[in-house]
């Protein structure tokens, strides 16, 4: 069993490198940003509360995530066997230390992070453009600088947070997605 956590800013390419993990190790994807999206398409009560903040740019409130984590973990048990990938989530350290507690009582751990570190200009153009192409409603100029700025104020202190572990791998996220994938295989394959 395989856990592992993709971190990075928003617009570092953590949906991207995702999808090739997924595909070479067979984990369970778990997107918070996209259980957050299909809520609001399916116009529940939980994207009704969720629109403000996204579109804000802000962070939905740590028990509402982490309650909606616990219910995905549990309702995906069967597809989980080989391990999760956590895309979006912990981008606290309340939402961390939740999820270890949630891990620790199935009987299991976060085995490693993998962190994509991108530039911020860089940052900012990469989501301007996914905003142009997608028409996400949260990839403008505008929101984008405020999500970078709650980046780094209440999520960049989880990389500290899993280099006291010793789980964090910095994986340099400019240049050819292939590329970064090689690098990210020989981190996970080394572990
Ligand atoms: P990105 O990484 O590009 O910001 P995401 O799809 O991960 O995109 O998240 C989009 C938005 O969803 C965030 O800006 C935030 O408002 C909300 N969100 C997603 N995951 C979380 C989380 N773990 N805690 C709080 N809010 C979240």
């Amino acid at each position: 069993m395989l856990n592992i956590i993709i971190f990075g800013a928003p617009g570092s390419g953590k949906g991207t490198q995702s999808d090739k993990i997924i595909e070479n190790y067979r984990l369970f994807h778990i997107s918070t940003g996209d259980v957050l999206r299909d809520n609001i398409r399916r116009g529940t009560d939980l994207g009704k509360t969720a629109k403000g903040y996204i579109d804000q740019g802000q962070l939905v409130p740590d028990e509402l995530i982490i309650d909606i984590l616990a219910q995905v973990l549990d309702e995906n048990k069967d597809k989980a066997t080989e391990g999760v990938i956590f895309d979006g989530f912990p981008r606290t350290i309340p939402q961390a230390e939740a999820l270890e507690r949630l891990l620790a009582d199935r009987g299991t751990h976060i085995d490693a992070v993998v962190g994509l570190e991108v530039p911020e200009d860089e940052l900012i153009q990469r989501i301007v453009l996914r905003g142009q192409e997608s028409g996400r409603a949260d990839d403008n100029a505008e929101t984008a600088r405020k999500r970078l700025e709650v980046y780094h104020n209440q999520t960049s202190p989880l990389k500290a947070y899993y280099e006291e572990q010793g789980k964090y791998r910095a994986i340099q996220g400019v240049g050819e997605i292939d590329d970064i994938f090689e690098t990210i295989k020989s981190t996970l394959d080394s572990l």
